[in-house]
């Protein structure tokens, strides 16, 4: 497990208090991206999933997902395929996570809950409880940060190959892994800013 922390570039939580939730993204961030999958037997976490969501639980500090889901706007899965993954997840969570929402909708919809807008994290605070402005939005592409800012909340980016180095570039925080981006969010010195 990538458990390291407190490699260079350490950069302090700033107020030491606990977020009041961690939003994560799903695809490439919680579990390996599958495009369009509606097949639970081929979920995967991603490395530290299990160990940054097990953190979070020991602290009392609950958990949710925010995905943009357009495989169903655009025909190529269903709702319920949708909820089957994110069982699966649930599953290999060890127990369910405390909200999941989603977007079904393709680009072209102009809705206002498909990442980089608000709607998802707006949806899932008040789900949770929680203000907005207390979450953190965990996230491996540039629409994530974007949710994170437009809904005022905080975000931190853990970059995957495919993320663009303008993405990395203007996030406002980058860690290397899931476990790092969690142990950061709850004050530990563990944020690693890539060369870019
Ligand atoms: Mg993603
Ligand atoms: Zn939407």
């Amino acid at each position: 497990m990538a458990a390291r922390a407190g490699e260079g570039g350490a950069q302090g939580c700033g107020d030491g208090g606990l977020p009041g939730a961690v939003l994560f993204d799903r695809d490439d961030t919680l579990v390996v991206d599958v495009p369009y999958n509606g097949d639970p037997e081929r979920v995967r976490l991603m490395p530290g999933a299990r160990a940054a969501v097990r953190l979070l639980r020991a602290r009392g500090v609950p958990v949710g997902v925010v995905s943009n889901q357009s495989g169903i706007g655009r025909g190529l899965i269903t709702e319920t395929q949708v909820r089957e993954v994110n069982a699966r997840v649930d599953a290999l969570l060890g127990r369910p996570l405390d909200v999941w929402v989603h977007c079904p909708h393709v680009p072209e919809d102009g809705c206002a809950c498909r990442k980089p807008a608000p709607g998802l994290v707006l949806r899932a605070a008040r789900a949770l409880g929680v203000a907005a402005q207390r979450c953190v939005v965990i996230g491996d592409i540039g629409a994530d940060m974007g949710a994170a800012r437009a809904a005022g909340a905080r975000g931190v980016l853990v970059p995957t190959t495919r993320t663009l180095p303008v993405e990395v570039a203007e996030a406002p925080d980058v860690c290397r892994d899931l476990l790092g981006a969690v142990r950061h969010v709850l004050g530990h010195p563990s944020t690693v800013r890539r060369p870019v």
